[in-house]
């Protein structure tokens, strides 16, 4: 059980939204902080412990620029990610590449940062070697298959998924690289997404051990650091609880304890790449009711799109929503809650419990503070809403203007629409 609290109060939230024009995406710095501070605490034991945040989940670089401050790097997976990191000063072993279906230039990019590179595939070894280079350090995503049980909706089944390479491929690979003359080594996997169960994690820990220490007995090679990957979930629903870290912490800790400790890989460093978790609780989408419609079913039309919000649209997923200064009224109302794509997937919410919502009301859609605004599109012709970031001083800063109209032409040169 959680309870869904606003940024700020409702009657902040009115005056934010007469400042700047309705829809906005906000973000709350100071929680964002003390999560961060939360999640490296709870692994505060392991041997140079990194969170590289994914870039891809709230792709701005005043949110970088804030987890960077908190000790952060950034996971990247395409070259606009590299910029962005490189733009808030982080570079060298702060960065990781961690893509598929790698382009070149993100390879050349990541190198000439000194950053790190997962390899997502033995092939990539021979792609760098004739097109680029090796880099110092290569790590290696490694994808369990059938040996892994679980997965889900999100990333898939291990066996199904388009990430990584087998076990046998992964020893091959550190054969071939170490044979020309590589000496430090990664390994990282990434096989769930939006996880709430702590001992999912411990599990794909004690995956991650155990191959480090197989590499270690058959090849008599320690891996530099293994990067747990990111996967944490958030309780979009009031019923679910939230990942308990230090509990998730402790519980990597033991198992660390029990299998590296012994195999002589005590120095063995740890890292993930969390995305949703780091950002997600912390953002949310206000957006005012502009049409009310009763036919079959009863409608409420937002100024809001799934250009700024696509998880309900794409996977179906819940995201609670708030009737600002209508908290405390009984639900005793049922709404879908639109956007006007002419797509009739772009809901928010399909038949939801509110109270009785009005033309002109302010509806807070919570959790979206990953993989909201970044995932938008345009279709349509509909154009992504602005970015505000609250600050601990309580002040509200604008992190990036809404895209105008001249944006979503700015690729087209034909008269009339320049
Ligand atoms: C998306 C992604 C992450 C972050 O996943 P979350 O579920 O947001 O924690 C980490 N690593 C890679 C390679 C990813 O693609």
């Amino acid at each position: 059980m959680n309870s869904k609290r606003l940024p700020c109060s409702g009657d902040k939230l009115e005056l934010l939204a007469s400042e700047f024009g309705t829809p906005f995406h906000i973000y709350d710095e100071a929680a964002i902080r003390s999560n961060a501070r939360k999640l490296l605490k709870a692994f505060s034991w392991a041997p140079r412990f990194k969170e590289y945040y994914a870039v891809k989940a709230l792709p701005n670089p005043y949110i970088l620029e804030i987890l960077a401050e908190e000790g952060c790097g950034a996971d990247c997976s395409s070259l606009a990610e590299l910029m962005l990191a490189k733009a808030v000063g982080l570079a060298g072993s702060d960065v990781c590449l961690t893509s598929n279906d790698t382009p070149l230039v993100e390879f050349q990019t990541a190198l000439e940062m000194n950053s790190i590179i997962n390899l997502d595939d033995i092939t990539h070894i021979d792609y760098l070697l004739s097109k680029a280079r090796l880099p110092e350090l290569v790590s290696f995503r490694y994808n369990p298959g059938p040996l892994r049980k679980g997965g889900n909706e999100i990333i898939g089944y291990p066996e199904q998924a388009k990430y990584g390479m087998t076990g046998t491929q992964l020893l091959e690979a550190i054969a071939i690289c170490r044979d020309l003359g590589v000496e430090r080594f990664g390994i990282h996997t990434m096989i769930v997404s939006n996880e709430l169960q702590a001992d999912y994690f411990r599990d794909t820990a004690v995956m991650m051990f155990d191959m480090a220490t197989k590499i270690k007995k058959i090849m008599g090679i320690s891996v530099e650091f293994i990067n747990l990957g990111g996967g944490i979930g958030i309780p979009y629903t009031q019923e679910e609880a939230p990942v308990d870290l230090l509990g998730l912490g402790n519980k990597i800790r033991l198992a660390y304890e029990e299998i590296m400790l012994p195999a002589g890989l005590g120095n063995v460093a740890l890292c993930m790449e969390s995305g949703r978790m780091m950002t997600g609780p912390y953002g949310w989408l206000v957006s005012r009711a502009i049409h009310r419609k009763e036919i079959y079913k009863n409608y409420i039309g937002l100024d809001a799109s799934m250009a700024d919000l696509m998880r309900p649209a794409l996977y179906g997923a819940y995201h609670h929503i708030t009737v600002v200064g209508k908290e405390d009224l009984p639900k005793d109302h049922i709404y879908d809650i639109t956007g006007s794509l002419c797509e009739n997937n772009d809901k928010f919410a399909i038949d939801r419990e509110l109270p009785k919502v009005d033309v002109g009301d302010l509806l807070v859609i919570h959790d979206t503070g990953a993989h909201g605004h970044a995932m938008g599109f345009n279709y349509n012709g509909k154009l992504r809403s602005k970015e505000l970031l609250l600050k601990t001083d309580g002040s509200v800063k604008l992190i990036r203007r809404a895209e105008t109209i001249d944006d979503y032409f700015a690729t087209l040169d034909y008269p009339g629409l320049v």
